[in-house]
């Protein structure tokens, strides 16, 4: 039993690992309620087991699969920690305070369900977004996890240590209210981890997250978001990577395109099965001179017709390994005005956390993973000129 596979285990998989070795049924509660209601993977905290189980525990090698490296913190009060895995990898997650705007704009998820999961009014809502690759291999051109590569998709484990690590640093008041699986990564790359860590946030014994308050966004896998709507049956919410009308363009800016074309993917949304009156987000990085025109935005109201969606503009963040960058203001809002008079509800997500390098696309660490990657990329050259 590895270290990292514990916190992977459902507590059904519990009961029988334990039941094995004789430890009673109730012991697989008790522990999975330590690792992922309380967050807490020492042993000799877990008060309420017996000295003996706790001993076997620590023989096992029980122990925490990230560690906070470094916790910054913006103006606008979002917070980018930087956690680092067992061999070295670093992994980056972001809590957002949720303002008026963020919340209209749904860049986290929906927000009109709070009586559902209990969330009262009166506290402060954060989302928290996590990251489940280090690196990325989808190799969008305006991303710096995409200009990195991937290194390693990360374990279940990693994945939901994000969350319980994050919930240390959430000021009283705050409460977390949405999860977005939004930040390094693909997580339709990576399924089966992505699926694990999901059932293991949303069992009843554990944090029991409602699905309905986890979002996740994908570059557009056609299998993927199948998968997606037939294990959870459309209750994850869907937030979709567009950001090119036709695939002529598309094919340039997300490589990926290629294998699922927009025709394809259209379908795939059309026949995943959302709740009523729930949305699909339809995510759009506006690039300057490249799919901000207004044409564009006439092109895309095309598109997606038929689609229950709102759409997200993200003006794209500057990244070090692209010279691409966001439209003038100007653009952004007639882009937005064409997309809203052509009967969409469609948002300008505002820009947080980017003192911290906190905002989409622009996790440090992948900006620098791809000096790094240069960096080797240079030497390696002078070696073979030498
Ligand atoms: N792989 C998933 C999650 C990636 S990040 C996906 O593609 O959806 C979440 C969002 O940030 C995506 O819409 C992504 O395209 C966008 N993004 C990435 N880099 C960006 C940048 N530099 N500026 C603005 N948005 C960016």
């Amino acid at each position: 039993m590895s270290a990292e596979d514990t916190l992977a285990r459902l507590p059904e998989e519990w009961q029988s690992a334990l039941g094995a070795v004789g430890e009673p049924r109730f012991r697989a509660q008790q522990l999975f309620r330590w690792l992922h209601v309380r967050g807490q993977s020492d042993p000799d905290k877990m008060s309420d087991l017996s000295l003996a189980f706790r001993a076997r525990l620590r023989e096992a090698g029980l122990c925490a699969p990230l560690r906070v490296d470094a916790v910054h913190e913006s103006r606008d009060g979002t917070r980018k920690l930087v956690l680092e895995a067992r061999d070295g990898a670093r992994v980056e997650s972001v809590i957002i305070p949720m303002t008026d705007a963020s919340d209209a704009d749904a860049s986290a998820a929906p927000s009109d369900d709070d009586e559902e999961a209990g969330v009262e009014g009166a506290r402060s809502k954060v989302t928290l977004c996590i990251s489940t690759q280090f690196g990325c291999a989808m190799g969008c051109v305006f991303c710096a996890s995409g200009q990195a590569g991937l290194i390693r998709g990360l374990r279940a484990s990693e994945i939901v240590s994000q969350v319980y690590l994050a919930k240390n640093y959430l000021r009283s008041g705050e409460l977390l209210s949405n999860l977005v699986f939004m930040g390094m990564g693909e997580p339709l790359h990576h399924y089966d981890e992505t699926l694990r860590a999901i059932r293991l946030l949303t069992h009843p014994d554990g944090l029991n997250m409602s699905p309905r308050r986890i979002t996740v966004s994908t570059v557009g896998l056609v299998p993927g978001i199948e998968r997606l709507g037939n294990d959870f049956g459309g209750k994850i919410g869907l937030a979709v990577s567009v950001h090119a009308p036709n695939d002529e363009l598309r094919d340039r800016v997300i490589p990926m395109n290629k294998k699922y074309p927009l025709p394809d993917l259209m379908q795939a949304l059309r026949r995943y099965p959302l709740p009523r009156r729930r949305r699909i987000t339809i995510e759009y990085t506006l690039i300057d001179g490249v799919n901000d025109a207004e044409a564009h935005a006439r092109e895309l109201g095309q598109l997606l017709r038929g689609i229950p969606c709102k759409v997200n503009l993200i003006p794209m963040n500057p990244i070090t390994a692209s010279e691409l960058r966001a439209p003038k203001a100007e653009s952004v809002s007639r882009f937005q005005e064409v997309l809203a008079a052509a009967g969409y509800s469609c948002f300008v997500r505002t820009r947080r956390g980017d003192e911290v390098a906190a905002a989409c696309g622009q996790l440090a660490m992948a900006d620098d993973l791809v000096r790094k990657k240069r960096a080797c990329e240079e030497l390696r050259a002078a070696h073979k000129n030498s």
